[in-house]
């Protein structure tokens, strides 16, 4: 995936424009992105078709419900229970009629998710965060089942949807395909030349449940079917699965052809839109999920909580009953702990050695993992893959620490617990590798450069064996400049400090928080600005490994490393984030100015930002603009949108999305694309509402 503002896991986002404008948004999703297409000559015989819908649909969501308690007496928890209550009014516009969060209330919204009513594993992380925190504020944890029920029925696909893993045989998960730098360096070959490792976790993950299906969530979904794919190619159903990024770093999501994630190639071309990524001679009719892990690791972290307060309340069935789910979902999630092709750690060229067991796993939560397999009426195959490219935003050391150590949130598997200890360690080790003189945490790493196991350049530092990469996954706008990927990440490890008192953590959050603290202003007017765009320039100064570690608070450590705050911003979702940050890492260290921080963002923003439905800021958009980008789209290659707009060489972002001309919203963007001023649209994503509830609630919880 990609994202860039939002949680998505995806490549960028937000136009370049907006993040030099600081807009800020928010990012989404993008995970799955670069997962090939596979065709695979092993196939077997078609299974027997699994039932279509394995549970009843969940019930649809109560109109306007009032929290169970609804004053505290304590002013910050009031404003969560405040927010709570719009964010569930459902004319306020956050969640479809089935009960599905959008990722954002309006329509016209282009960053991660192409189109606001989509929706993204990210967006239903954060409603179960928001839930979990809702039960221990209220003793109600019936909102919270019935998200992780919605969850499970709409995002993760169905047994039906994924029909042949069956004949996954993990001694060969997938076929080879190199990425390429541009959109027009697709559709890429698969390459039986190139050996693909063996998938260490597959057998245990089936004997621990009894299945071959994957449980975990794909990244991105069609909430409103707007597209009209449908669910698994009906073209008609809502809460239909869909994919955007497919090719290399380069490829924002402007430049991105929105395809099914069930392809019977009823759209597109004679070959649906698999030959516009792949090349081949014969393809066949195909699913294929991503999951972007960082958005299910946030659905653990949020559980473990749940579990948590719902036991010192006297213990609640439906909290045992998610946390089992959520320990499942870990469970899975640990295929983004290894290489995409399982190859060993320090591979530098497409030759180089593959792997049977762990020497392919780098134990961090990488972009996404995925899979995939056939569809009828052809025989049956199935891939899997990790993924090679490892970003310090989706780093999540609470959740590997819940699922490793937190008895309820052990996994079945018996490797999971042990594998995500690991994780935990090496996550931690990784912040500190990437933390600048300043005090910022850098891009990230891996152990495929370019995608293609290329050799990095001469003099590339390495984390134990992968490469240096000051922008990871996506490079239209660089991936590391939003402000956003800071705070998300941080505020998992001040939450691990928290909980766990690591010491390791601490030294990487002093400094990262002094950083803050000197680039943050508040205003004698009221005003408040944290950072937003940031430039980043060096490398790590070590090559870090078992040997060479170290969390000595030196000051002149990684004085190679170098991280610039271009401009500020008051935007709302990134500033809750901050906040959530600088509580917990306050509440533990005892730290009055990181305190005092939280509490004059959190009042500023509530005076500044309040609005009939959260609280929210007006970004201009002049990154709007690329509505009218030229699409890449192979020479002869000709097809159709379901709505029958025409996809070829001379389509754009909007002419295969001609419906945005319908949008209530379109009449500004089409006068600023005629020589008008950027439009100016004042959002309400999913995320970052939760988000400020969530700080509210998180100071109101350790700042009574
Ligand atoms: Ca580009």
């Amino acid at each position: 995936m990609r994202r860039q503002h939002s949680a998505l896991a995806g490549r960028g986002w937000l136009g370049a424009t907006g993040v030099i404008l600081g807009i800020g948004a928010c990012v989404p999703n993008q995970p799955a992105a670069d997962a090939p297409a596979q065709t695979d000559p092993a196939a077997v015989a078609p299974p027997a078709p699994k039932p279509a819908v394995t549970a009843a649909p969940p019930p649809p969501p109560p109109a306007a419900p009032t929290p169970a308690v609804t004053k505290t007496g304590n002013v910050n928890v009031d404003r969560f229970l405040a927010l709570w209550t719009d964010i569930h009014k459902l004319s306020n516009g956050y969640f479809s009629p089935e009960g599905i969060p959008y990722h954002s209330v309006e329509t016209l919204l282009v960053e991660a998710p192409d189109y606001g009513h989509e929706t993204t594993s990210e967006a239903y992380s954060y409603w179960v965060w928001l839930e979990a925190t809702y039960g221990h504020v209220t003793k109600d944890w019936s909102f919270l089942d019935r998200a992780w029920t919605n969850l499970e029925y709409y995002i993760i696909p169905r047994p039906a949807e994924q029909p042949t893993n069956a004949a996954y045989n993990p001694a060969h998960p997938a076929a080879y395909a190199e990425e390429g730098d541009l959109p027009s360096q697709y559709p890429k070959p698969l390459s039986a030349s190139v050996t693909v490792g063996a998938d260490p976790i597959a057998a245990e993950l089936k004997a621990a449940y009894g299945t071959s299906d994957v449980y975990g969530m794909h990244w991105l979904m069609d909430v409103d079917n707007w597209y009209g794919f449908g669910r698994s190619g009906d073209g008609t159903s809502h809460a239909a699965l869909i994919n955007t990024f497919q090719r290399g770093p380069q490829e924002s999501v402007w430049e991105t052809i929105t395809q099914p994630t069930w392809e019977n190639f009823k759209w597109g071309g004679p070959n649906g839109f698999l030959d516009i990524f792949q090349k081949g001679g014969s393809f066949a009719r195909q699913w294929k999920y991503t999951a972007a892990p960082d958005a299910d690791a946030r659905a653990v972290q949020a559980v473990y909580w749940a579990k948590l307060w719902a036991d010192e309340q006297g213990g609640n069935s439906a909290v045992d009953g998610v946390t089992k789910k959520a320990a499942k979902l870990g469970d899975f999630a640990r295929y983004a702990l290894f290489d995409k092709y399982f190859k060993k750690m320090g591979c530098t060229t497409p030759g180089c050695p593959t792997s049977t067991d762990y020497g392919s796993a780098h134990y961090l939560i990488s972009w996404y993992y995925a899979w995939g397999g056939s569809a009828p009426p052809g025989g049956a195959w199935a891939w899997r893959i990790g993924s090679s490219h490892n970003h310090s935003g989706y780093q999540n050391p609470m959740a590997a620490w819940a699922l490793a150590n937190f008895g309820a949130l052990k996994p079945a598997s018996p490797n999971a617990a042990r594998d995500w200890g690991t994780s935990l360690t090496r996550q931690v080790e990784f912040y500190r590798w990437l933390q600048a003189a300043e005090g910022g945490i850098a891009g990230g790493a891996t152990n495929s450069w370019k995608g293609r196991y290329e050799a990095p350049p001469p003099g590339t530092k390495t984390f134990y064996g992968m490469a240096y990469d000051e922008a990871p996954v996506f490079v239209d706008p660089p991936s590391n400049e939003w402000f956003g990927w800071q705070v998300w990440s941080m505020e998992r490890v001040a939450e691990y400090y928290y909980a766990s008192g690591d010491l390791n953590a601490k030294v990487v959050l002093d400094k990262w928080i002094a950083w803050v603290r000197a680039s943050s202003k508040l205003g004698k007017d009221g005003s408040y600005g944290i950072p937003s765009t940031l430039k980043w320039s060096g490398k790590p100064a070590l090559d870090w490994n078992e040997q060479t570690r170290t969390f000595s608070p030196d000051k002149g450590y990684n004085s190679t490393l170098h991280v610039k705050v271009i401009d500020l911003t008051d935007d709302v979702g990134t500033t809750a984030a901050l906040v959530q940050t600088l509580t917990f890492y306050a509440a533990k260290a005892h730290d009055k100015d990181a305190q005092k921080l939280a509490r004059e963002l959190l009042d500023r923003m509530w005076a500044k930002h309040r609005d009939d439905k959260g609280l929210s800021n007006p970004e201009a958009h002049t990154d709007h603009k690329r509505f009218k980008e030229a699409l890449y789209v192979p020479p002869d290659w000709k097809g159709k949108m379901p709505n029958g707009d025409v996809i070829d060489a001379s389509s754009t972002f909007l002419s295969i999305r001609s419906k945005y001309k319908d949008d209530p919203s379109w009449g500004k963007v089409q006068a600023f694309l005629d020589g008008g001023p950027a439009p100016k649209f004042t959002y309400h994503r999913f995320w970052a509402e939760t988000q400020c509830a969530l700080a509210y609630a998180t100071y109101g919880w350790l700042f009574p």
